[in-house]
């Protein structure tokens, strides 16, 4: 056999320079991406990188997340409701019904090619609507060795995830996502536990004083109308000596949650003090405010909670409004405190004018 030329191992060293380097610079890629979901500080920091940054370095026509809803992680997450809300093209919750999704999970292992009826890639992609995809790598996501999820990978070009090629840097990926998104769990139960109320579910004071610097700021800068509303619950004092606290405790998780419910998704609805609440309308005038507060006040007139022995408890609240039309840029904390200050007014009018009834005053110049 003839020994190579001297130009044939030039052009064999510069193909291997040319890999290393290629090499190097998918090491590099992947080294910034998991920077990036490590340093996360919040679910959309974290949905962000994963869904956003992740197809455009790594040229994928899409990713996606499944995550299995009883798993721990997803319930440290926002909760199972606010994770269903979330859900959107690229992340899915799902229980572990299908026979094919368990084995996945269990196994650990990833699973690559072209997604089809009856195999993983195509009954997970089933689950996210109709995206084209020519292959796909399917990396199984486990929190604190528990099987959690999937992270896929697709890509329009069908020789991109086939069987038998080399998945340890994805492999390694997905364990970096994987510890991230618990990571990132872990800070969303914490922030939630500071600015929740444990029995009620609903945000504390701290939460609700914070918004309402917020909204005041909003409403300077916009001149966007906002309302605040108080209500407390009447002679709940009387109700606890009735019925006893355990069911006390039933009552305000009961009024807290009717009260909500009038609501829009986007105002704030506070547990301010024992048994009482606070609210933040947004964009509300005074007609649609007033609208708000009487619906709050007959839907706790009409709820039907029990005490130990099974009667009916009656439950009524005083509900206090104040408005807000223009707001002190200079000062935004003055119109916090007046604001404030009169709908607690508005309310002990209300509780002085015979409670279970709705009162309006105006904010002091
Ligand atoms: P009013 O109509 O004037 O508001 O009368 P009230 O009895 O509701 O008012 P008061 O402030 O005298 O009593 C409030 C009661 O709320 C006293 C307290 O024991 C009760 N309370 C506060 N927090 C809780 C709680 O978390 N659970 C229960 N069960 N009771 C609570
Ligand atoms: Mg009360
Ligand atoms: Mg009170």
């Amino acid at each position: 056999m003839n020994e190579p030329t001297e130009s044939v191992l030039a052009d064999r060293l510069r193909l291997l320079v040319q890999t290393v380097q290629r090499n190097e610079t998918t090491l590099k890629r992947f080294q910034h991406i998991e920077l990036a979901l490590i340093s996360a500080q919040t679910l959309t920091e974290y949905f962000d990188t994963l869904f956003g940054r992740l197809p455009v370095d790594f040229a994928l026509s899409w990713v996606g997340l499944w995550l299995d809803e009883n798993s721990k992680v997803v319930g440290e997450l926002l909760g199972q409701d606010a994770m269903r809300e979330a859900a959107s093209e690229y992340l899915q919750l799902g229980t572990r019904h299908d026979p094919d999704l368990v084995e996945a999970l269990d196994n650990g292992q990833p699973w690559l090619g072209m997604p089809d009826h009856g195999n993983l890639g195509g009954t997970l992609l089933s689950m996210f609507g109709a995206i084209t995809v020519e292959s796909m790598i399917v990396l199984p996501l486990l929190s604190k060795d528990v099987p959690v999820g999937f992270l896929c990978l697709a890509s329009e070009d069908p020789d991109r995830f086939a069987q038998g090629m080399a998945t340890d840097l994805l492999e390694r990926f997905s364990t970096i996502a994987a510890a991230s998104l618990d990571n990132v769990a872990h800070r969303e139960r914490l922030k939630r536990i500071g600015l929740t109320d444990p029995l009620t579910d609903l945000a504390n004071r701290r939460y609700f004083d914070e918004r309402l610097r917020e909204e005041i700021t909003r409403t300077a800068r916009h001149g966007s109308p906002l309302a605040c509303v108080f209500f407390d619950i009447d002679h709940f004092k009387h109700i606890n000596d009735l019925h006893g606290h355990a069911a006390g405790d039933r009552a305000l998780v009961a009024v807290a949650r009717a009260a909500r419910r009038q609501m829009r998704l986007a105002d704030t609805l506070a547990r301010y003090g024992g048994e009482e609440f606070a609210g933040l309308l947004l964009q509300a005038d005074r007609v649609g405010a007033l609208a708000v507060a009487e619906r709050i006040r007959k839907a706790v007139n009409e709820l039907d909670v029990l005490d130990d022995n099974g009667g009916r408890m009656a439950l009524t609240v005083s509900v206090g409004i104040a408005l807000l039309r223009f707001a002190d840029a200079t000062n935004p904390m003055s119109s916090a405190v007046a604001l404030v200050a009169a709908a607690d007014r508005a309310m002990y009018l209300a509780k002085h004018n015979g409670r279970n009834c709705v009162e309006i005053v105006d904010i002091e110049p």
